[in-house]
């Protein structure tokens, strides 16, 4: 590329230029991501991920999103950029079996540079957690509304139980610590603080989730096997895995069938995708709707975090099935 640099030109160049880095800037002194010589430059796939390395990173590192806020990640399609990133970045944190197009670009691109966030405790079988039984004086031979279980899929939505997350970000201080070797001490240290706000969110769910009268919560997508088994609830998902918008007719019936032998009064969706589902079902039925939260990203950029956002789903869980 060949221009005259007239000064004005030059002006008008230096001018964008500043304004891009404004744009991308990430740390507080208008560094754009990856170009501190003195952070770790982290990617991470999606929220949970970009919330842990953070959390543990502190200011030793420059944590990247994959997922824009605000948009659903699971079907997160890469730019070049996106791949440029994975190329270059000192770690990859990604959860393999989440979003296809981050494993795929991983294994192309980040070689030995990538923590599988799967592979720190064994993933629970897509159906676990789910709803399976018959109701009394029912004729109940038909699949049941939590399926999108099979051939041995594994669930992935494994940061809803924050015990599990907090193990995972043990294991990521550990890595990070091998990255950036004079930093471990702080990294441990980070990930143990973090593990303590984490213990008291489980104390927090399991106390007021002890005594309910109901515990089937009917949600749109099964994003939630691991919170409902971690404090016995029943999980009712309307669709698979993942998210979709357009669920078949006899999910969506069985669905309704569940909602009211459970006499459930909330139907729950969540805040990346529609609630047209949730507000049928509700109206099917004669109950309300309510978001629960599977923390797949940020909706607002509120000051909300992990964290507050579970404590939200607890008062939210609490409210609809009636704890006290
Ligand atoms: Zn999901
Ligand atoms: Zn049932």
């Amino acid at each position: 590329m060949t221009f005259r640099s007239t000064p004005r030109a030059l002006a008008a160049t230096t001018a964008t230029l500043f304004a891009l880095a404004g744009v991308t800037a990430c740390s507080t002194d208008g560094t754009p991501a990856g170009a501190d010589p003195d952070r770790v430059d982290v990617v991470a796939g999606f929220y949970p991920l970009q919330f842990l390395a953070e959390r543990i990173g502190g200011d030793a590192v420059a944590v990247t999103n994959l997922a824009r806020p605000g948009a659903e990640p699971h079907d997160l399609e890469l730019n070049p950029r996106q791949v440029g990133q994975i190329s270059e970045a000192s770690l990859v944190v990604f959860l393999h079996g989440f979003q296809p197009a981050v494993d795929e670009a991983v294994e192309q691109n980040a070689g030995d540079r990538a923590f599988d966030v799967a592979t720190v405790q064994p993933l629970l079988d897509a159906t676990a957690g789910g709803h399976d039984h018959d109701h009394e004086g029912e004729e109940h031979a038909e699949e049941h509304a939590d399926g999108g279980g099979s051939d041995g899929a594994k669930d992935p939505h494994v940061w809803l139980d924050p015990t599990r997350l907090a193990t995972i970000g043990d294991q990521l201080a550990e890595r990070l610590g091998t990255v950036d070797p004079d930093r471990a001490g702080e990294y441990t240290a980070r990930a143990g603080a973090l593990r303590t706000a984490l213990e008291e969110l489980d104390a927090e769910f399991t106390e007021g989730l002890k005594t309910c009268q109901r515990r089937e919560i009917v949600v749109s997508h099964t994003a939630f096997g691991y919170l409902a088994q971690k404090y016995q609830l029943e999980q009712i998902a309307v669709t698979g895995l993942s998210p979709e918008d357009e669920p078949s007719a006899q999910r969506l019936a069985a669905a309704i069938e569940e909602a009211r032998a459970h006499q459930a009064t909330t139907i729950f969706f969540e805040t990346l995708v529609s609630p047209k589902v949730a507000e049928t079902i509700a109206r099917e039925v004669g109950a309300q709707t309510a978001v629960l939260d599977p923390i797949e990203g940020l909706s607002t950029e509120n000051g909300a975090d992990y964290l507050s956002v579970m404590r939200t789903n607890l008062q939210t869980l609490r409210t609809a099935l009636s704890c006290s």
